[in-house]
């Protein structure tokens, strides 16, 4: 687990560091300002594991939900929800990060970021992700050979060698693995 991140270094580290099924919660957030229960829970209880605090996780979702609706139906409505994750309210269970293995059986609704996006984007609309993160055409079709089988998991750590420039493919089997190693490469 690393120190305290602050939402302010979301941005840049969504693109350097996050798994493809976090950073589309991250832009879907910012530009829909909304995420829905499931989202929410796949996205928030990442950023606990990498380091984000409560109280920064308040403010980072307060700061984008309140651009749509105002902070007393935010604190009435998805408060409770984020100090729960944490283990603040309910049953006082601080709850643990989803691994892929849940986030690739999870069956989301259609305009929610919850899920794999190896598994629930179409293969165009992801050919299309994968090049608008800059990968060239020949790495987009490797990652897409992979999911096109099925392999998922193969397909994210083909696409972390590919970002990372690494000699190996990651065996990725948690989102917060994914990000440690990132970190830890990025030095
Ligand atoms: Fe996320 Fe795991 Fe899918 Fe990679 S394989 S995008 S880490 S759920």
């Amino acid at each position: 687990k690393q120190g305290n991140v602050p939402p302010e270094s979301l941005d840049q580290l969504s693109k350097k560091s996050f798994p493809i099924c976090m950073r589309n919660c991250h832009e879907y957030l910012r530009s829909n300002h909304h995420l829905k229960h499931g989202g929410r829970m796949q996205y928030g209880l990442f950023l606990k594991g990498i380091g984000v605090s409560l109280e920064d996780s308040l403010r980072f979702f307060r700061e984008e939900f309140t651009k749509k609706i105002d902070a007393e139906q935010f604190a009435k409505r998805y408060e409770y929800n984020i100090y729960h994750n944490y283990g603040k309210k309910g049953s006082m269970i601080s709850y643990t990060p989803y691994s892929c293995l849940k986030i690739i059986q999870e069956n989301p609704v259609q305009d929610d970021c919850r899920g794999c996006p190896y598994k629930t984007s179409d293969t165009s609309a992801l050919k299309v992700k994968l090049a608008s993160y800059g990968l060239s055409s020949t790495h987009v079709q490797e990652v897409i050979n992979y999911v096109t089988k099925g392999h998922y998991q193969l397909a994210c750590g083909k696409y972390f060698q590919i970002m990372h420039e690494s000699p190996v493919e990651l065996g990725v089997h948690h989102p917060n693995q994914y990000f440690e190693e990132s970190q830890n490469l990025m030095g």
